[in-house]
């Protein structure tokens, strides 16, 4: 049985992207091995297999009894539920160090840069892996994606080249170009229901015993979410909260403007935008039962990544 290469929960492109490109490596090195996904593309990411004509992974949901390599995540909360009885073959991520274990040694791949697909693309040319015309543009769309067309402070100069690099094999010329596509199609939030849209890219964390979901959205502009929209986010926010959650954020991320509105429900508001440093200009009262407490909206300035800009502030705040 082929070993399966598989990205975290709700997966986002470099995720679905780092599946198929860690399958081309692991495959020129003699490995056995299967991209799979947990979840469909999203439409972003049905945007770049599209563009390059690439199959999506496999949807796999259960993993006991086979063996893994995860991409673009090392956490537990984002690995399937049974996972402990998997076993661990690789890692290849751009995160905080998660919390899976394994029995045995482990090929590790971690490096803080902006994308699991620079790793990917830096370690085709360690092993003298070759990397086709539609790959290398899918990997170049994911690093543009996480990224944020080199604009989130996670991009380095690392990802910078390996985009360059991947651009002159993918014969892309214009990437800003490809990367506004790519984020067009990322902002169609038609016939999405509220539920959806948190999800779309919603992770959850475990924060000193606190399970923290934080959702993002990407937008070419935040025109795009009406306040109508807005209202029925807020709601569903508390619902998701209710789901076993101290805390639901959903970050709407303007990638034009380089900023983020913050919502969220949560048990404890004043720490949560206190370790944000947010401002709570706009203050919902909310009366929606027993477990929603208040439902608050607020702007952060400069704030694109939620790996480098809300996760180790929140760590910290539920750390103190
Ligand atoms: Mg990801
Ligand atoms: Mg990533
Ligand atoms: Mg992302």
């Amino acid at each position: 049985m082929s070993a399966l290469v598989l990205g975290h929960k709700n997966p986002d492109t470099d995720s679905i992207v780092a599946a198929l490109a860690a399958t081309n490596l692991y495959r020129g090195r003699g490995i056995d091995v299967k991209a799979a996904a947990q979840g469909t593309p999203a439409p972003e990411t049905a945007f770049v297999l599209e563009r390059f004509q690439l199959t999506a992974p496999e949807v796999v949901t259960s993993v006991a009894g086979q063996e893994l390599y995860l991409v673009d995540y090392s956490d537990l909360a984002q690995a399937p539920a049974d996972f402990k009885e998997a076993k661990l073959l690789g890692i290849i991520d751009h995160h905080k160090l998660g919390d899976v274990t394994s029995d045995s040694p482990v090929e590790c791949y971690i490096q803080p840069v902006g994308c699991s697909n620079t790793i990917i693309k830096t370690l085709h040319d360690y092993y003298g892996v070759k990397i086709d015309a539609n790959l290398a543009g899918a990997m170049l769309c994911a690093i543009l994606s996480d990224t944020v067309l080199f604009k989130s402070p996670t991009c380095t100069e690392q990802d910078k080249k390996a985009a360059e690099d991947l651009a002159k094999i993918a014969g892309v010329t214009d990437l800003q170009a490809l990367g506004m596509e790519m984020f067009k199609a990322k902002s169609n939030l038609a016939g999405a229901t509220p539920r959806d849209l948190i999800f779309r890219d919603f992770k959850d964390f475990d924060m000193s015993g606190h399970k923290i979901g934080i959702g993002q959205l990407e937008l070419v502009s935040l025109d795009l979410v009406t306040p109508e929209l807005k209202a029925q986010l807020l709601d569903e926010l508390v619902k998701v909260k209710a789901e076993g959650r101290h805390s639901a954020l959903l970050v709407l991320t303007d990638i034009m403007e380089e900023g983020s509105e913050l919502l969220m429900c949560s048990d404890d508001v004043d720490k949560v935008a206190g370790a944000l440093n947010a401002k709570l200009s706009v203050n919902m009262n909310y009366d929606g039962g027993p477990v929603a407490k208040l439902s608050v909206r607020t702007w952060l300035p400069g704030v694109m990544s939620r790996k480098k800009q809300v996760v180790p502030f929140l760590e910290q705040a539920f750390k103190a």
